[in-house]
């Protein structure tokens, strides 16, 4: 079985993320095994953004979402390190601002979406307006609950107009969290990510996978799937999100582009260039052989000169 099958959620399946290992580590006895794999991972990671970008057909979306410690921020930093910033980007998606709320909630989303040979990753995303917003009461029952229909329509129109889709769910248990939090605590550069939300989040964790597990049963289709990827162990999360990105840009079968101009004329105006450098070396270097020469040959009659007196 392939990654992507693995991990994938099957459209109209019921999730339940008590039963799927966030510790899974596959056949690896740990990271240094992983490490040749990953290498290899990124190096074709990084030609088929070439392609992508050469070809200028495709548009990818990637999504990501998690619990908070879930490893948002390692996983771009990891995925983004194959490509080239030149047609990648990314965009947070934070509380949202009085213009925004002032509009749709898609509205922010839609704006962010990739161009064509463009990659965009989201560091969380629409998915928020049934998570926090779903947790906390932001809107009624009844509003967040048509949006799962709402995104779908939303993201099939995406696809429709050519957009690949990829959302991952990094998929860490609860002990983990408290770990990741610990770590923050201690770890100096990590530190500046604490927050008072993340103790009285850590609270709703039930909320917020009951939450998570509903929007991952209503809106994962093929032409935008829900991977669920155990994230855990990070070295294993960044193997299976890459490995699932290149065989989803594998299948796009990219090649470059065939030439925009004629390849012998521009052959031939490139050799008569360099013929013409070339010729033009060669005078300099004969003006220059002359000149030495004829530089050698006075100092000789100079010294004759200078004997003779
Ligand atoms: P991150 O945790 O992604 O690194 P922050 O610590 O700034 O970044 O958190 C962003 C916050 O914005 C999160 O608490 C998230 O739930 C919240 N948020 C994002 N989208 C929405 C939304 N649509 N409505 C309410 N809150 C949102």
């Amino acid at each position: 079985m392939n990654t992507i099958d693995q991990f994938r959620i099957k459209t109209n399946s019921q999730v339940n993320l008590g039963k799927i290992e966030a510790d899974f580590r596959g056949d690896y006895d740990g990271e240094e095994a992983a490490i040749e794999v990953q290498e290899k991972l990124n190096q074709r990671l990084s030609e088929l953004q070439a392609l992508m970008y050469a070809e200028n057909m495709h548009v990818l979306l990637v999504v990501l979402q998690a619990m908070d410690g879930g490893g948002k921020d390692g996983t771009i930093r990891h995925v983004m390190e194959a490509w080239n910033p030149q047609s990648c980007n990314v965009v947070g998606f934070k509380v949202p601002t009085a213009e925004e709320l002032a509009h749709d909630y898609l509205w922010r989303i839609h704006k962010a979406t990739p161009r064509k040979g463009q990659i965009t990753v989201f560091n969380r995303s629409h998915y928020e307006d049934v998570l926090v917003v779903r947790v906390h009461n932001l809107v009624p029952r009844d509003v967040w609950s048509r949006r799962y229909n709402e995104i779908n329509n939303f993201e099939r129109g995406l696809a429709n107009s050519g957009t690949t889709i990829v959302k991952f769910f990094l998929h860490i248990d609860k002990e983990e969290q408290l770990r990741r939090f610990g770590d923050r605590l201690y770890e100096p550069d990590k530190q500046w990510k604490i927050s008072e939300a993340d103790y009285t989040e850590r609270e709703y964790w039930d909320d917020y996978q009951q939450a998570y597990e509903e929007a991952l049963s209503k809106c994962s289709f093929s032409y935008a799937p829900w991977y669920v990827i155990p994230a855990n162990q990070k070295w294993f999360r960044n193997l299976a999100i890459s490995q699932i990105l290149m065989e989803t840009m594998e299948s796009w079968k990219m090649k470059f582009p065939e030439p925009s101009v004629d390849l012998v004329e521009m052959r031939k105006k490139y050799h008569s260039e360099v013929a013409e450098e070339q010729g033009l070396a060669v005078a300099v270097e004969a003006v220059v052989n002359v000149k030495q020469a004829k530089g050698k040959k006075g100092k000789k009659k100079g010294k004759r000169k200078n004997k003779s007196s």
